[in-house]
This record gives C-alpha cells, structure tokens and sequence, in this order.
C-alpha cells in the first residue's frame, strides 16, 4: 500500500483538518496515511512572525491519536530546520515514539519563506541559493531526521516571474543538498503538491535523477495536504514519476524505513 507520507491535522496550526476525516479518506483512496504536525520550534521569533505558533505537545498529541495507529495510518512530526531548533527538535522529538520525521525548511536567515520580506533586495538567484545551501548545512547538522521535506518548497512561494528550481542552474547546490542527505541516510521527499501542472514533474525529474545517481534508491510521496481533498493528490503522477527513474517508495514506521509493495 502506497502512504501518503506528509499531512497537517488540527495540531498544526494552520490546518483544521479532522483526523478521523482524513483517515477515512485515505482508506477511500486505498492508501495509507502518516500525521505530519509542524513543529517551528523557533518560528515565533522569525522577521516576519505573523502569530502564528507552529509547536505541540507530542505527549497531547500521541493520547489523541495513538487508537488511531496501526498498519495503514501512522503518526510523525515535520519539524523545520534553523540553527537554534536543534536541540529542541531532539528533546521533542525523544518525547513519544514517532513513526517518522520531515525536516523542512520553511525559514531562511529568520524569514518565513511563505512571505514576500525575504525576497525583498533578493534576485532568484541569491534567494535561492541561500536556501538550498541553508538546506544542505541544515541536512548535515540534523543527522536525525527521516526524510527531508519538499525541495522545492520555495518555489510555492518566490515572487519571481520563473519559480523553477532547475537542476542545471543550481547544480553545485542542490548536489550538497543530495550529498548530505545520502551521507546521513535521509530518505529524499517528493512532495505532489505542485504536480499537477505537468511542468513541475518535468522540472523536478533532472534533481530526482541525480539523487538516483548518486545512490538514492528510496522516497517518500507527500501531499503536504491540510484538508481532506488533498489527501493523495497528484499520486498517479508521482508513482510515473518515481518509476521512470527507478526510485522505490516507501514509508517510515517506527523510524525505521518500511518497503511498501504496491
Ligand atoms: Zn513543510
Ligand atoms: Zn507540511
């Protein structure tokens, strides 16, 4: 059974999605899910904080949810990566057994990547460099974490004309980012929630190929959804996407890589 490895239930703060909704959701589409709450361990002393308190308490979180684990539905965390979390996002992560953990970058230099301040006085180029590289610092300082989050986060988000994120243009960088995450074993993230405009896959396919050449055999597909029609999306394309260059998929149980069949 394929898993839907990233989603936001009502303890991450800017989703309202109901658990329950989402588990029968995912059953209805016949694969598997894994609760993915924010964890920003220091997003409220970010540049551009809008209120917004992107944290939990694990232990209130695993009494909700644990009736609910088992073979088609498991419970991780997705903690974003800054120098002053990681030694939080150990402490909380040890708290309760997680099934699986995303580390992300949501924030570069203390600015939310989702609003325009940080690209402000920023060309493409600098902006996204400095955000791959904080990816690939990040990736080998927080040898931990499972899988990483959406490479191609910034591209929701940057205000340029042309968001890509191409393979060719950012070669240097984005190899650091696959070599740190091959070094500490970190599973590499497709992320379908840009998919579905077909340009995405065939931007994205040059990154997800260098990472096979380098020895990535394994991801994870995320929806990143934060409601129930999300659940899934983009799938079909995905799995295409993840045969035509030869990556297996798969889930985390326990923090141990799980080998799905589908
Ligand atoms: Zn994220
Ligand atoms: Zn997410």
């Amino acid at each position: 059974m394929i898993f839907d490895s990233h989603s936001h239930t009502i303890f991450s703060s800017d989703s309202d999605m109901n658990a329950q909704e989402a588990a029968i959701k995912a059953a209805s589409l016949g694969i598997g899910l894994v609760f993915t709450e924010h964890y920003d361990y220091d997003y409220c002393f970010s540049k551009n904080f809008k209120d917004m308190d992107f944290r939990f308490d694990p232990e209130e979180y695993w009494k909700s949810y644990e009736h609910m684990r088992g073979a088609d539905l498991r419970l991780g965390a997705e903690v974003g990566l800054t120098m002053a979390s990681i030694a939080p996002n150990t402490e909380f992560i040890a708290k309760v057994p997680f099934d699986m953990i995303i580390g992300s970058i949501h924030c570069v230099d203390g600015y939310d990547l989702y609003y325009p301040s940080f690209y402000e006085g920023k060309d493409k180029k600098t902006a996204y460099e400095s955000y791959l590289a904080i990816m690939a610092e990040m990736a080998v300082l927080n040898p931990y974490i499972d899988v990483l989050g959406h490479i191609d986060y910034i591209c929701r988000y940057a205000p340029y004309d042309n968001k890509s994120l191409l393979y060719n243009e950012y070669r240097e960088s984005i190899d650091s980012v696959l070599e740190a995450v091959l070094a500490t074993d970190t599973v590499m993230e497709l992320n379908t929630r840009r998919l579905n405009d077909g340009q995405t896959a065939i931007e994205l396919m040059p990154i997800y190929k260098r990472y096979h050449d380098l020895g990535g055999r394994y991801i994870t597909l995320g929806s990143d959804a934060h409601n129930i029609n999300a659940i899934g999306i983009n799938f079909g394309i995905a799995r295409d996407f993840a045969d035509s260059i030869g990556l297996k998929i798969v889930t985390f149980c326990q923090r141990e890589i799980e080998l799905i069949k589908y």
